[in-house]
């Protein structure tokens, strides 16, 4: 059978542009080289919301307000189509750390973002020693539970999912794109899309480009403690490390920086790490009880933005990729935008700033 596109990476990016390809009528198919959503989309907290938005870049920026205005809508049609909910909660966000409370305050003042004092009594639970401000209309999601509601759509949607099926070698002839080969399969398209996250330099390579120095894996290791007590409901932010509340009595305490290639083990220095960073801005960390630690990769980019758009030079080949630590926030936006591209309509930036 002949698609109309194939995309290679099942994770939040390459399921919501396989999502955007299909609501657009057009016969798709999604592999993966282990299960949908597995890797950094599973891995990661779900704050939708740039870490340090005063330091965004202009394109990244516009991706994340448009994903932003974006997100209440796509996690409603999902709901509606699948039965799953996919936790959006917008409780906000307590930005914390001396240079942070003064760059995001200037931030916030420039694009018109609602900032408040912490609520009181969220004051009095947490150790806020410095200047701390809260930024009420900043959400999450629970990404584990986007997967699943995504996954479910594409079925609906009768996209074809290949799971543990890794591409092997992507075939042209006279520079247009043929095929992608796995070890039992040779699956033909039109177009192929990676949005293969941290490993979308091993698929670009047989395209001739190397994107091995721009697109890294950077690893995130994450905690995940059950409480039965009240948890403080807003995301607290603090430089890299976050506590993120779940309704059923989950914290999540993220999350580490660390170059390792494409290995991705936790260890206990970093598990002490993250804990004694939570123990200093809430008092009742050790009631908690650790019910998980994991790690993923992140797709970090050097060009501090995400690829989106056609591969130059070659007909037919397209990425979506490198969106490091705002690809959960970024996935729809970042969607709508290739498959505007690919189907010639109007859309709300220019893709070309988003180029190789
Ligand atoms: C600890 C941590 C916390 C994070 N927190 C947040 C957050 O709060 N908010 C936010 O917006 N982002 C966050 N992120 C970042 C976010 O997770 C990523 O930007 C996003 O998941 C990238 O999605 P992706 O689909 O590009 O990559 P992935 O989810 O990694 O998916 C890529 C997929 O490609 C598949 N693949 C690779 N090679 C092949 C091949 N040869 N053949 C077939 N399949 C292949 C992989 O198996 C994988 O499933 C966090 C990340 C981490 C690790």
């Amino acid at each position: 059978m002949k698609y109309d596109f194939i995309v290679v990476g099942g994770g939040v990016v390459g399921m919501s542009t396989a999502r955007e390809l299909a609501k657009a009528k057009l016969k798709v198919a999604l592999i993966d080289k282990g299960e949908l959503g597995q890797e950094s989309s599973w891995a990661a907290g779900g704050i939708l919301s740039s870490m340090r938005p005063w330091a965004e870049s202009h394109a990244s920026m516009m991706l994340s307000e448009k994903a932003r205005q974006d997100f209440p809508d796509f996690v409603d049609e999902l709901l509606s189509a699948t039965g799953i909910d996919s936790e959006y909660r917008c409780n906000g966000l307590v930005m914390y750390g001396e240079t942070d409370v003064v760059n995001t305050r200037d931030w916030a003042n420039e694009n018109k973002i609602i900032v408040e004092d912490i609520p009181a009594d969220l004051n009095n639970e947490l150790h806020l020693k410095n200047d701390a401000l809260f930024l009420p209309k900043i959400a999450q999601i629970r990404p584990p539970y986007l997967i699943k509601a995504l996954k479910q759509d594409l079925i609906n949607r009768d996209v074809t999912i290949l799971e543990n099926s890794e591409v092997k070698a992507v075939t042209f002839s006279d520079n247009k794109f043929d095929a992608v080969k796995t070890d039992t399969n040779s699956l033909s398209a039109e177009g192929v899309i990676i949005a293969s996250g941290a490993w979308s330099s091993h698929l670009c390579q047989y395209s001739g480009i190397n994107l091995s120095e721009m697109i890294k894996p950077i690893c995130g290791q994450m905690l995940c403690l059950q409480f039965d007590s009240k948890l403080p409901k807003p995301i607290i932010l603090d430089g890299p490390h976050y506590l993120i509340s779940r309704s059923d009595g989950h914290l999540l305490i993220g999350s580490s920086m660390e170059d390792t290639g494409f290995q991705k083990d936790t260890n206990n220095e970093t598990k002490e790490a993250l804990l004694n960073w939570a123990r200093s801005i809430w008092q009742d960390i050790d009631d908690g009880k650790l019910v998980k630690h994991w790690a993923g990769l992140r797709p970090s980019n050097s060009a501090g933005r995400p690829f989106i758009g056609k591969i130059k030079g070659l007909e037919g080949v397209y990425i979506n990729s490198g969106h490091f630590r705002k690809g959960i926030l970024q996935s729809p936006s970042s969607a709508a935008l290739l498959v505007d591209h690919i189907l010639q309509r109007p859309t709300f930036t220019n893709i070309e700033n988003y180029s190789v």
